[in-house]
């Protein structure tokens, strides 16, 4: 593997100018002072300095609608109708150009889900036809990744190139084949030395202490937590305060549900048959024949996406299925915040401990 290599600033900006030329390329921009991914046109759009995009990476390999089967009808001479179907699959090669830490761990957990049981391969093609360049971030007052061990890519895997800006220049980590090839063809520039590399130790010890949100027990804790939280009083609490409206869902890089639809158009000769975004806080997520809901409360639903993120996934996957970035506590427009109602909850974990088993609500208050 290749070791990192150090470019300098104009040996950076032609990197990033040549991938923008050559390449279906998109990062975060300033949209309207909201951080968003974007196509780039220019070295100058990207935005490498910003908090993490509204909504995650997710869309550039599982989109919010997308068309898996196309259906076409037809009749012969004698009457008889057919159809002929045929896969969609479409995968044009791309370059995602700013992704922080969180969001390649997130990827990596994405690409776990779409390989299980009968492998997705419209997200296998598209994540086959992606180039990631990582790149550092600034956490800010929600993000909470070095509680869940995602503030940094420690292995060279999950992305391509990763980008650690200096005052002059970056020290460009390399992923893969493809990201050397890249990097040799556009600013190869020298090996870091051993001391520029120890310059990134202490500042990945200095981002630790950047951090203001924070959950209160280690990350190998939350499944006990959340296992022990069934009849917390916090899900009613926040389930009254929930609007329903799916937002926490769809910005979150680790949410990959999705609806299956048919549509015929209106001659009757074609149709297509495609997935779009769907989410558990959403009121018909578990509407089911007969008009009944198996989580029929908000409380119900949010109980049960706390517990997707923090403890289901760890039997299925080995790994907590949230990356800390923050995002759904951004975005929720009643202020539930993932690492608050996560603290109330271990506040309440600890109160069982401590009272031998009496209800851990009990203990808690408003403040919580
Ligand atoms: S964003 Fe907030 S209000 Fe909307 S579904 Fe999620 S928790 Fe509920
Ligand atoms: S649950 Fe929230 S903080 Fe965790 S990965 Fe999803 S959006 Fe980010």
């Amino acid at each position: 593997m290749t070791e990192p290599r150090l470019i300098d600033t104009r040996a950076l900006r032609s990197l990033l100018g040549a991938l923008i030329r050559d390449f279906r390329a998109f990062g975060p921009v300033d949209s309207d002072g909201v951080p968003a991914f974007a196509p780039l046109g220019a070295v100058s759009e990207l935005r490498l300095d910003l908090d993490p995009t509204h909504l995650s990476a997710r869309e550039f390999f599982l989109p919010p609608k997308e068309t898996l089967l196309s259906f076409a009808l037809s009749e012969n001479e004698n009457g008889t109708k057919s159809a002929v179907t045929t896969a969609v699959v479409e995968a044009k090669e791309q370059v995602l150009i700013g992704l922080k830490p969180c969001d390649i761990h997130a990827v990596a957990l994405m690409d776990s889900v779409m390989a299980a049981g009968v492998p997705d391969v419209n997200y296998q093609k598209r994540r086959a036809a992606t180039i990631i360049v990582g790149a550092e971030c600034t956490p800010d007052d929600t993000c909470f990744c070095a509680s869940l061990g995602t503030e940094q890519v420690k292995e060279d895997s999950g992305f391509d190139l990763f980008i650690h800006e200096l005052k002059r220049g970056a020290i460009i980590r390399v992923g893969t084949e493809r990201g050397a090839k890249l990097l040799k063809k556009y600013a190869w520039g020298r090996r870091a030395t051993k001391a520029e590399l120890e310059g990134l130790t202490r500042y990945y010890e200095s981002k630790l202490a950047a951090f203001t949100a924070k959950l209160n027990t280690p990350k190998e804790e939350l499944p006990a937590v959340l296992a022990a939280s069934d009849e917390s009083p916090v899900w009613g609490e926040i389930g009254a305060l929930c609007t329903g409206c799916g937002a926490c869902n769809h910005v979150c890089p680790t949410c990959y549900c999705f609806d299956v639809r048919d549509a015929l158009t209106s001659d009757q000769k074609s149709a297509e048959r495609y997935r779009v975004w769907d989410g558990c806080t959403l009121d018909d997520f578990t509407l089911v024949a007969g008009g009944h809901n198996f989580r029929r409360t908000r409380a119900e639903r949010l109980r049960h996406r706390f517990n997707r993120k923090l403890n289901y996934g760890v039997k299925k996957f080995d790994s907590l299925f949230c990356v800390g970035c923050g995002r759904c506590s951004r975005t929720c427009l009643v202020g539930i915040n993932i690492t608050e109602v996560t603290n109330s909850l271990i506040k309440e974990a600890r109160g069982v401990d401590k009272v031998a088993g009496k209800e851990a609500g009990k203990a808690r208050t408003k403040s919580d």
